[in-house]
């Protein structure tokens, strides 16, 4: 008997993950799915966030298109107040369509953990939407051509944070040559296209994945972020 209920239920959950419903347990109709607010885009943000990714989609003479098996648009929430830009999709991130997953991904992930952030309360793109071959880094030439659009990007999410991992997005944000061991950890208020905010560098995960020594100092970033939230009051609703 047990058994059978078990099973049943087993199904009952497979299901309701299967069509993707946060199910709340209460009597009145009108409350049995709960839409997740936080992640509810607001105004015309998705339309805008939907062209640019069409706009992208439709690129025509690009290597780096031609050589990828999915467009890498974002992943996160769109109402998002931290932006964070990575390099360029890699090869897990090219089959999923989706930034950093696998293990660059997750240590990522932790390192958002490690300051109480999440996928949720963060929006990630990346400098290109399509993967360099060989998980090579993207040219100049190929950050230049990717450059408006991740403007119209940055300027449609309106983040008041946005994070730069690595030098390339580093160097397509802040121009020139820097060099991220030194540019790192410190902020600039930068106007980009029409959006005005707090920009910061710091090591990508996938470098401290090699050089994990320099992982005290990607903590001291972390903190510093952490500590301009506080002052930003930037709340993340629940
Ligand atoms: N590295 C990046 O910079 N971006 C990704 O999406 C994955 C790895």
């Amino acid at each position: 008997m047990i058994k059978k209920i078990n099973t049943k239920f087993i199904k009952l959950i497979k299901y309701y993950n299967l069509i993707n419903h946060n199910l709340i347990y209460e009597n009145e109709a009108i409350n049995r799915y709960k839409i997740n607010s936080n992640l509810a885009i607001k105004g015309s943000k998705s339309k805008k966030l939907l062209e640019l990714k069409q706009l992208i989609a439709s690129i025509k003479n690009c290597e780096l298109k031609k050589n990828s098996t999915n467009i890498v648009f974002s992943d996160g929430n769109p109402n998002a107040k931290i932006m964070i830009i990575g390099e360029g999709p890699g090869a897990n991130e090219d089959l999923e369509g989706v930034p950093f997953i696998g293990k660059t991904g997750d240590l990522l992930d932790k390192m958002l953990l490690s300051v109480n952030l999440n996928r949720d309360n963060v929006y990630i793109t990346n400098v290109v939407n399509y993967r360099p071959p060989e998980n090579r880094s993207p040219t100049k030439e190929e950050i230049t051509r990717y450059l408006p659009y991740l403007t119209r990007h940055i300027e449609i999410i309106d983040p008041k944070i946005l994070i730069l991992l690595g030098s390339a997005a580093l160097n397509a944000i802040i121009g020139g040559d820097h060099v991220i061991s030194k540019f790192r950890g410190k902020w600039i208020d930068k106007k980009i296209g029409k959006c005005s905010t707090s920009v910061i560098a710091s090591f990508h995960p996938a470098f401290l994945m090699r050089q994990p020594d320099q992982k005290k100092l990607s903590w001291l970033d972390l903190k510093i972020i952490k500590k301009k939230i506080l002052d930003l009051k930037i709340n993340f609703e629940k």
